[in-house]
């Protein structure tokens, strides 16, 4: 053997070892194999082969004997470790420790294992679920004006909330016991989805008692006493309730609430009792104007230790009903011309007694730690489900809308940039469903998935922006001019209240999914920090040691990784399937890595400064966020049984994701000096492997939209698409149309004339005198041009009606019984 060769061979059995994560024991004794074969070979010279002995005994021997490198190696690296990185604050570890890591700590790690993703079971409805969804869902929907509540009440009406709390639309997340319907977070999802395709004012009025709050609290922290008392009131209704945190000087941090409670004595009821004593101004808060319970997060002090010797306890969360002595609360904020209530609420030495606090005296200090822990659930399913809902049902209107309407003789949907826009449309609505599948089947199997969390989040609200400027500039002026017709616009209004609540987004982008998830998914960095700041040193220098040495070996096999895929390509990576979908597996995996070794060369080049480069947070969050995107949509296409007429809408989220992370790791390597460079001719050394979603692929996804068939029906699964409301009176004119235009054909062809597509009641008179179609078709031609003004004309209004908001409900009312007579 030449020493060529054996280098070759060596560096292939090395780097195969690295490659697959073997133990540093395994590969001590590779090392030594290739050894004892270039001595028993002669392949080196005696002294090179000494040389060679020596380097691997200096290097291998103290690596394998435990007692010598924690000393000689692990020590001195520990103790630059505890310099460079600074302890967590309460709050951050609090953070930190709420949520559990699932799917987001496998693709975090380099070498996703696909089968477990497939072995995640589909997200199922029970029976019950399925009903509640069928009956009070659709019916709710069917009730609900939204120009009526936007324009002229400021409200919801009346025989709204009713139906709301007779059918315990506000107990969803309720336990039985308790009289609550104990909903799947899936079913959660498919309800606030369904409702949001009809009325963000619905959605958001039932979204927030379902999320975090008063009830959610209580479940989980509350005493027995007050699980008693409210938790039924609130299933039935009786109770509304609210949860304040926010206020003027606290908004995203909201940790420094300067909100007070001071432990003291006072009268309450005639009697004097030990309570707190509390003042406190807080905005923003969903629901207040018209609560009967108010959850309150102030800071708690006790300066006479007079419940013990904490004179700070920390952020405590208490409930307190509205009539409480010296609470100003009923005034509103008006969020964007979707009225839903929110408002102000504050107090000014207002005495409460200590068992208002959730969960009692012991609870004192724990807001914080308790708020966090319901928040990685919330986050995952309201906002998100949300925005799943109004894409859906916007890429259904909108497609629609584009076959409907004709500009330039053809349906605005067949010009190539409408084209565009509506692709966007179709592949972002399958992906956001695809993510609050996969998202709420997680919280199902008890995860409380932080990290995801924040992944939804931002991108289903990001998306819905995305989903929404394209479905009004589809729509043109028929998107603009507000009215009773208008199914649009509000929406539009009210896009940017769920980019700014719960974790605003550029917070949410810039520093909490990244900053979570490199500690959180991480395999060795959680139990590194921990290891470092352990109360017994021996202790923690051998769960340091451990780690550590595990963390190297690490960042050596995704080192390996990235370089034989970014020169190899895919050819070594494994895929579960063997169609179409294939190279996204790999191309998943291969970006997987390159995450892997991106993230430990940043927290290794900026140590504890990489809090602050938020730039470089965002982009490694980003890098994340779409690796578990693109998960969701193959886990959906693998769970609905692979529905090839779907391959488009898979194929545009596919393409369009693996392009946004190929463009945020080069954006991130291009910002990151030397070492960005290096690692780019590593991973990227024959440039990008990615390519954007094709015109044809966009054309393919457009024209899915644009008349009915499976892929579109299941696109559209749950939404509201009854002809009781707008969206289902457009998909039965949009049917009406696609029935009429060989119609049109026919009387055109026999005319020797092109007619416009517009009175077809006219041409149906024509094409009855030429003979050429019968009385049911002529008026099925009468019929759509009836559909087609409804679809495509706006409201207009008496100055006076504007100024006062009247008339609306007469509208309605009025519109409704014409389109039960049409049909
Ligand atoms: C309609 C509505 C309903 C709400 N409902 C409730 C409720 O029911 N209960 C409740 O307690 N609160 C509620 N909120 C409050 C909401 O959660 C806060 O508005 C939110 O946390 C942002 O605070 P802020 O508006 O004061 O923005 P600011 O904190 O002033 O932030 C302004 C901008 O700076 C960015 N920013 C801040 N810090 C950072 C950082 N470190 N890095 C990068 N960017 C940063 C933010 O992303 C944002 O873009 C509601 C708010 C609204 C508007």
């Amino acid at each position: 053997m030449s020493v060529a060769i054996w280098i070759i061979a060596t560096l292939l059995v090395l780097g195969a070892l690295i490659y697959h994560r073997s133990s540093l024991r395994v590969f001590t004794l590779g090392t030594l194999v290739m050894l004892g074969i270039a001595t028993g070979l002669s392949i080196f010279g005696n002294t090179t082969l000494t040389v060679l002995w020596i380097i691997a005994a200096v290097l291998l021997v103290p690596l394998n004997l435990g007692f010598v490198r924690k000393n000689v190696m692990t020590k001195p690296i520990l103790a630059m470790y505890r310099k460079i990185m600074p302890e967590m604050s309460a709050t951050e570890k609090d953070a930190i420790d709420a949520g559990t890591v699932w799917w987001d700590g496998e693709i975090f790690r380099g070498s996703p294992d696909w089968k477990t993703l497939h072995n995640i079971p589909a997200p199922r409805l029970s029976a019950e679920e399925q009903a509640f969804l069928d009956g009070p869902c659709e019916e709710i929907c069917a009730m609900m004006n939204d120009w009526e509540a936007t324009h002229e009440l400021a409200d919801m009406p009346e025989d709204v909330w009713q139906y709301l709390r007779e059918h315990k639309f506000f107990a969803m997340i309720i336990k039985k016991e308790y009289g609550g319907l104990e909903f799947s977070a899936y079913a959660q999802s498919r309800v606030l989805q369904k409702l949001a395709g009809v009325s963000t004012v619905l959605a958001s009025t039932v979204g927030v008692p379902n999320s975090l709050g008063p009830g959610e609290l209580l479940q989980h922290y509350g005493t027995q006493q007050q699980k008693d008392h409210y938790l039924p009131r609130l299933a039935t209704g009786e109770e509304i309730p609210c949860f304040a945190l926010t206020s003027p000087e606290a908004g995203s941090d909201a940790g420094a609430i300067p909100d007070s409670g001071v432990v003291c004595k006072g009268e309450f009821n005639g009697e004097e009792i030990l309570g707190i004593k509390l003042n406190f101004n807080k905005r923003y808060i969903t629901l207040a104007p018209i609560a009967t319970v108010v959850g309150l997060a102030f800071k708690m002090y006790d300066p006479d230790g007079l419940i013990g010797d904490k004179k700070e306890l920390g952020i405590t969360a208490a409930l307190l009903p509205r009539d409480t002595k010296g609470m100003e609360i009923g005034r509103r904020h008006f969020p964007l011309n979707v009225p839903f209530h929110n408002g102000p609420i504050r107090g000014n030495d207002v005495f409460i007694p200590l068992d208002y606090i959730i969960g009692g005296q012991e609870m004192a200090g724990k807001g914080w730690r308790m708020l966090v822990e319901c928040l990685s659930v919330g986050r995952a399913i309201t906002l998100p489900s949300n925005s799943a809902g109004g894409a859906k049902s916007l890429a259904l209107v909108t497609g629609a809308y584009s076959r409907i309407r004709r500009q330039f003789k053809l349906p605005i949907g067949k010009m190539e940039g409408v084209e565009e826009a509506l692709a966007r449309l179709g592949g972002n609505a399958y992906l956001m469903d695809s993510v609050t599948k996969l998202s709420t089947t997680g919280i199902d199997l008890g995860e409380k998935p932080s990290v995801i969390s924040a992944i939804a989040k931002y991108h289903m609200t990001e998306k819905l922006r995305t989903a929404m400027n394209d479905a009004m500039d589809i729509h043109g002026g028929k998107g603009i001019c507000l009215g009773p017709n208008n199914y649009l616009g509000r929406g539009y209004q009210g896009t940017p209240v769920a980019i700014t609540v719960e974790g605003a987004n550029i917070l949410t982008r810039n520093m909490m999914i990244y900053g979570q998830g490199a500690i959180r998914c991480h395999p060795f960095v959680l139990e590194e920090m921990e290891a470092a700041h352990h109360e017994n040193g021996k202790e923690g220098l051998r769960r340091f040691d451990k780690a550590v040495f595990g963390h190297i070996g690490f960042v050596m096999s995704n080192f390996v990784r990235s370089l034989c895929f970014g020169f190899g390509g895919s050819v070594f990576i494994k895929a579960p399937t063997s169609d179409s979908t294939k190279a996204y597996y790999k191309q998943l995996t291969r970006f997987s890595s390159n995450l892997a070794l991106m993230s430990d060369v940043a927290m290794g080049v900026l140590g504890g400064s990489l809090k602050r480069k938020e730039r470089v947070s965002a982009r490694l969050g980003d890098m994340l966020s779409y690796l578990y995107l693109g998960s969701a949509v193959l886990k959906r296409f693998e769970d609905e049984g692979r529905q090839k007429e779907d391959l488009p809408f898979v194929h545009w989220a596919m393409q369009d994701t693996l392009h946004k992370l190929q463009e945020s790791q080069l954006a991130m390597l291009d910002n990151f000096g030397g070492v960005g460079s290096m690692l780019k001719a590593i991973m990227y050394p024959f440039g990008r492997i990615a390519k954007a979603p094709s015109d044809k692929l966009d054309h393919k996804v457009a024209r899915l939209l644009m008349s009915p068939n499976d892929a579109r029906e299941r696109l559209g699964e749950g939404q509201f698409l009854s002809e009781r409301g707008q969206y289902g009176y457009v998909e039965k004119v949009l049917r009406d149309i696609i029935a009429v235009e060989p119609l049109y054909d026919t009387i055109c062809k026999a005319a020797k004339q092109r007619f416009t597509f517009t009175q077809l009641d006219q041409l149906a008179k024509k094409g009855l005198e030429l003979g050429v179609i019968n009385a049911e078709e002529a008026a099925l031609l009468e019929r759509a041009e009836e559909g087609r003004l409804n679809v495509i004309n706006v409201d207009d209004f008496a100055h006076e009606d504007l100024l006062a908001g009247r008339g609306a409900r007469e509208h309605f009312e009025k519109q409704l019984a014409a389109k039960q007579d049409a049909a």
